[in-house]
């Protein structure tokens, strides 16, 4: 079976332990490769190799390191489909899905951050007329070793968009990528080599969330801990950091409101709708899993929508024409399966799916589920409270505008909704009043790598986003002097 291996210090190496567990292709449903089970001695060979690195990384300056991010994202391009390839096998999701946004959108990360890098500099403060007069300027320097922490969904993208930035301000890296999908990291840690990236500046640990992932962030030399996942995990990191004072940032889950007008612009939003519950079998952490749709189009909407739920037909991953697919794992199949019948015993009104999909041929043990919609469950049930992470979505509607805003911010969570209607004046007072970290208006998932990330309430701590992520991954130092 293939053998995914560490990278630290510049070269592949086996656990220090010598212990791998199994990682399955969720498509067929049996195991592929097996992965490293890190621990302690690991991260602390890769700190120390890190350490060693970090001054020749931080003074070869921003065009330096912008030059290496750009010949990275060069090379990952020149080998975008052996990545899409093995993205897809790693995840279960379609191979479309692969091209057009995790290998496309990780190379536009790695060219946006050495974009960034040249380009990221201090503020100046000349005040003549001050008591006293003076004159500072501040600099952005880097932490030193940091770390970056990334899930299972969005594999190459999430773990390329913490580390283009930690890299780019300067910082060296250990990296701990989902123990479900360490395929991609592991392939790109080897094209930084050969990318010309100095040994030490990027190590790759992989390995159990509890056991490497934890370790990690209870480490005293590294300065910073960039984390996307759960809630949960994400409450519990916060604690360690705070301990040792480490900076974090912390992307999390969501429950997220797609909010429908009844002046809204009828098939673009049942489009949308569609798009914003089921895109990667429903494992974004922007996927709108409560729909709100106004009275006066309540049933005619649902309609649409379910039929176009029941159209999505769940397929080999790996076929071009595939846009339904696999999820991501057996447990997390058999969580989704658990979050059904929650909203089964809750009184929810099954509209589509509400089990697993058999897909025949190669696939047919694969852990693939049915696009799945459910009406009638009051907001306050589990299914309209809880991150449920996969194809299931539930129906809600509403009269007023204030009983939408109500229903929509009435869970804990707060990353992004997405309001539907052809009032620019409703939809903009609507947004302001949403607690959501991102409003999309008639649109969903549409990403400009510049602009603030991140969520409201449990939703996460800090902003990413190409200049929020550079000035998290730096320090800021004032220099001041008398004029
Ligand atoms: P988890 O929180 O389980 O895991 C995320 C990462 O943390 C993985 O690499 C995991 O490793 C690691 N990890 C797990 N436990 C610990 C620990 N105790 N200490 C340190 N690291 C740990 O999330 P999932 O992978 O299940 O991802 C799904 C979640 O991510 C959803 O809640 C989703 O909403 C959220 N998400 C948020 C995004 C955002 O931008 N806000 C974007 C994408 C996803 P391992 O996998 O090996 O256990």
């Amino acid at each position: 079976m293939q053998k995914v291996l560490n990278f630290v210090n510049g070269r592949e190496v086996e656990p220090l332990s010598g212990e791998y567990f199994p990682t399955d292709d969720p498509a067929v449903g049996q195991p592929y490769a097996l992965v490293p089970d890190s621990g302690e001695a690991d991260l602390q060979s890769a700190v120390d190799a890190a350490s060693r690195a970090f001054p020749v990384w931080r003074d070869l300056g921003g065009e330096g390191r912008g030059a290496l991010l750009d010949n990275l994202a060069g090379l990952l391009q020149r080998h975008a489909e052996e990545f899409a390839q093995a993205e897809c096998v790693d995840t279960g999701k379609p191979i479309h899905l692969c091209r057009t946004v995790d290998i496309y959108r990780s190379i536009a990360n790695l060219r946006e951050f050495a974009d960034a890098a040249r380009n990221f500099h201090g503020e100046t403060f000349l005040k003549p007329n001050g008591e006293p007069a003076t004159d500072s300027y501040t600099l952005r320097q880097p932490l030193g070793v940091v770390a970056t922490i990334s899930p299972w969904n969005l594999p190459l993208l999430l773990f390329t968009w913490k580390l283009a930035p930690a890299l780019a301000a300067g910082n060296c890296v250990i990296a701990k990528p989902s123990e479900v999908t360490p395929m991609t990291a592991s392939m790109i840690a080897q094209l930084s080599a050969e990318a010309g990236f100095p040994p030490g500046v990027l190590n790759v640990l992989h390995g159990k969330g509890v056991n490497i992932g934890a370790t990690i962030t209870k480490h005293p030399r590294i300065a910073a801990v960039s984390f996307t996942g759960g809630t949960v995990t994400g409450t519990e990191i916060y604690s360690h950091a705070a301990r040792l004072l480490k900076k974090v940032s912390l992307e999390l889950g969501g429950k997220n409101p797609t909010v429908v007008f009844d002046d809204a612009d009828f098939d673009l939003a049942v489009e949308g709708a569609k798009n914003s519950a089921f895109t990667n079998q429903g494992q974004v952490c922007l996927c709108g899993s409560r729909i709100l749709v106004q009275e006066s189009i309540y049933n005619k909407f649902r309609d649409a929508l379910v039929a176009k739920a029941v159209e999505l037909k769940p397929a080999d991953p790996l076929l071009d024409d595939t846009r339904f697919a696999a999820t991501v794992s057996k447990p997390h199949m058999e969580k989704i399966l658990g979050c059904m019948d929650i909203a089964k015993s809750e009184g929810g009104k099954l509209l589509a799916g509400g089990g697993r999909a058999r897909v025949n041929g190669r696939c047919k043990d694969g852990y693939f589920l049915q696009p799945t919609l459910f009406e009638g469950l009051p907001s306050d049930c589990r299914t309209n409270q809880e991150e449920i992470f996969g194809p299931v979505a539930t129906l809600i509607p509403f009269k007023t505008e204030e009983e939408a805003i109500n229903i929509a911010n009435c869970t804990t969570y707060g990353l992004s909704a997405s309001i539907w209607s052809q009032d620019p004046e409703r939809a903009n007072r609507v947004a302001a009043q949403l607690d959501s970290g991102t409003v999309w208006l008639n649109c969903w998932n549409v990403r400009d790598l510049e602009v603030p990330f991140g969520g409201f309430k449990k939703s996460g701590v800090g902003r990413e986003g190409k200049w929020r992520a550079m000035e998290f991954f730096t320090q800021e130092k004032t220099v001041t002097k008398l004029v």
